[in-house]
């Protein structure tokens, strides 16, 4: 297992969009960028979060995959689709719990953040949280992080009957419990409640 935690703090977001320009200069997708910057209530709020893989340690993506296309390293970094088996059906983009894969229609394939693995893989940064001014993405070890920051990184989710563990963790407030119940909480609720109180 990697030594380095990727963590997101959905709170620290400034909306800046560094981490899509930087995924976007990785050449290993052609420019286009994997990580999606999303707004929470935009009638209400201008605050935005980024959403990458989380990389599941049982991935429902690779799971509904008819052609195996999608694969998980051994220390467990969920893969891109390969070129060569993926057949664009989408199945792993409806599947997705955290609405990460996207189809890519001129390529014929599904597309997706993999923690850039050519990076994270030899104790690099990955890009987004190179450039990230706020921490919002964070790539490093866990007790520097806990020094540092306040909140509670939670890697276990709760869709429905689904309990979905992670390799990327997810910043709530320290008084939220270990597992995020997705299903009877919106995750927008929690951010919402908490961007008046930054870390
Ligand atoms: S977050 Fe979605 S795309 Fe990423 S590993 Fe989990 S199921 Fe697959
Ligand atoms: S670089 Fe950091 S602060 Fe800027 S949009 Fe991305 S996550 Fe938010």
């Amino acid at each position: 297992m990697m030594q380095s935690v990727f963590i997101v703090d959905p709170a620290r977001c400034i909306g800046c969009q560094a981490c899509v320009q930087a995924c976007g200069e990785c050449g290993t997708h052609r420019g286009v960028s994997m990580i999606h910057l999303e707004y929470l209530q935009r009638e209400e709020t201008v605050q935005t979060t980024p959403q990458v893989c989380m990389h599941c340690e049982e991935p429902t993506c690779a799971r509904v995959c008819p052609a195996d296309a999608i694969k998980q390293t051994p220390d467990g970094v969920v893969q891109t689709s390969l070129k060569p088996r993926c057949v664009g059906c989408s199945n792993c983009v409806l599947a997705c719990p955290f609405g990460v894969p996207k189809y890519d229609a001129p390529v014929d394939q599904m597309m997706k953040c993999d923690m850039c693995y050519d990076r994270t893989s030899v104790g690099k940064k990955p890009m987004c949280a190179t450039v990230c001014p706020s921490e919002a993405l964070y790539f490093g070890p866990i007790d520097t992080w806990q020094k540092r920051r306040r909140g509670r990184a939670i890697n276990e989710f709760r869709f429905g009957k689904q309990v979905v563990k992670t390799q990327v963790y997810l910043v709530l407030p320290d008084d939220k419990p270990e597992r995020l119940e997705v299903g009877l909480v919106p995750l927008q609720n929690w951010i919402k409640k908490d961007k008046d109180n930054p870390r």
